[in-house]
């Protein structure tokens, strides 16, 4: 299967957040492959921009649509955050904890913070 992920914006940048992860030769990472662990790599660090982006608005973190149980998943930054970094710890998911009663004003899809994170970029560099 061919992917065509974003390059990491961290990549190379001693501050990257998703450095430091516990052993980095990376066979301890469970069933995940190379592969996986760059997409879970690449959320995290995408996901460290959109709160630093979104969280002076108000917004809280990202609703996730969950093809299990057919409805919106709100995630806070730190859930999500801890979720993404229990995939790659454990190579298994963790992904049925929504934050309680969450007002769905205050979430966005990845998509809008992608987007917004990409309007953002567009600004600076003009
Ligand atoms: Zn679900």
């Amino acid at each position: 299967m061919q992917h065509d992920e974003p390059i990491d914006p961290f990549h190379g940048d001693p501050t990257d957040p998703t450095a430091g992860l516990s052993d980095p030769e990376g066979d301890t990472y469970g069933e995940l492959s190379t592969q996986e662990r760059a997409d879970l790599l690449a959320d995290l660090a995408e996901l460290e921009v959109y709160q630093v982006l979104l969280s002076p608005k108000g917004i809280r973190g990202l609703v996730v649509d969950c093809e299990d149980c057919r409805e919106p998943h709100y995630f806070d930054w730190d859930l999500l955050r801890g979720n993404l970094r229990h995939l790659l710890d454990s190579g298994r998911p963790r992904v049925h904890e929504p934050a309680y009663d969450p007002d769905p004003d205050h979430y966005v899809t990845w998509e809008y913070a992608r987007g917004y994170a990409d309007a953002v970029d567009d600004m600076v560099e003009e």
